[in-house]
């Protein structure tokens, strides 16, 4: 049993290809800082990990620097089609949400699926209506096209989802994960963000772990809920789990991407065979520290 006073907290954005230190990259560092700041201020004061992971990720969604809520990518038909997930481990309750294209805050959405409906995901229209009847805050394409224009000044590899691990003081974890999808996806196509056990996953028993990349490749090998199951059904410690499934991703499918866990002790690990994982965490309270590159990383074989 660790101290039920400690709390571990770690946010993402994105995997990418890029491996230089550009004024970008300096960017995101800083707003993942000030982001961390306010998930590390609410965890401090007693909140619930899942509380504090919808919160850091409605930051996220709402900086243009990520491809997730205003910065989201457009797809090939140039309209902006945005998903997102949450994950309570405590209960395995869930929430998520895909092909909406005109919610400020898709997590938030997903949340609010979870807490109200009976389902875990809705989608298009269906979401859409059950967001205006929640009096969830809706925006016009214009919203997106915005965003996309600041976003896109500032990026050319158009990677950038988003996503949030914590352990509370309680020993409750959770997981959120948002994103825009694929830069040019074919209109209607679902990736692994939205997919429990796919981009990611929540279990008081096991761990929180977020999902970025190629997302084909994490819903073919179920990457989420393979990570949480060698913690909690194989005993493995956080850094084993995480460079066990990345091996895993890496050796079935040539897989490309990464991801944040922080498992049910409040260990962290981040692991990726993309070039970079733009991330920062804090472990059992301690101090912020950042990354533009995952502590774990398996290289892929070139395609
Ligand atoms: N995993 C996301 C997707 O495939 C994209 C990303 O993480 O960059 O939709």
């Amino acid at each position: 049993m660790t101290t039920q006073s400690s709390y571990s907290i770690a946010i993402h954005g994105g995997a990418g290809n890029d491996r230089q230190q550009s004024a970008r990259e300096a960017r995101i560092e800083d707003s993942l800082l000030s982001i961390l700041t306010q998930g590390r201020a609410m965890l401090d004061d007693g909140a619930a990990a899942l509380d504090t992971v919808v919160h850091c990720t409605r930051l996220l969604e709402d900086d243009p620097l990520y491809n997730a809520g205003y910065g989201a990518v457009p797809n090939c038909a140039g309209r902006f089609e945005l998903e997102a997930s949450v994950m309570d481990g405590r209960t395995l309750k869930a929430g998520a949400v895909t092909n909406v294209d005109n919610i400020r805050n898709p997590v938030d959405l997903a949340r609010r699926i979870m807490d109200e409906t009976a389902h875990i995901m809705l989608a298009g229209q269906g979401a859409a209506d059950f967001a205006a009847a929640n009096g969830l805050a809706s925006v016009s394409q214009t919203y997106f096209q915005e965003g996309w224009r600041k976003h896109a000044t500032t990026d050319k590899d158009t990677y950038g989802t988003v996503g949030a691990v914590a352990r509370d003081r309680h020993g409750n974890l959770a997981a959120a994960t948002s994103t825009g999808g694929q830069a040019g996806k074919l209109p209607g196509r679902v990736g692994d963000s939205p997919l429990i056990g796919a981009g990611n996953s929540a279990d008081n028993e096991g761990c929180a772990v977020s999902c970025t990349g190629w997302g084909e490749d994490f819903m073919r090998t179920a990457l989420a809920a393979q990570v949480c199951f060698l913690i909690s059904r194989q005993g493995l410690d956080a850094h084993a789990a995480a460079h066990a499934a990345i091996e895993y991703l890496v050796a079935k499918v040539n897989g490309n991407g990464g991801f944040i866990l922080v498992d049910r002790i409040g260990n962290i690990a981040t692991a990726a065979s993309s070039a970079s994982l733009r991330c920062a965490w804090i472990e059992q309270g301690g101090e912020i520290k950042t990354a533009l590159q995952a502590s774990i990383r398996i290289a892929r074989a070139a395609s």
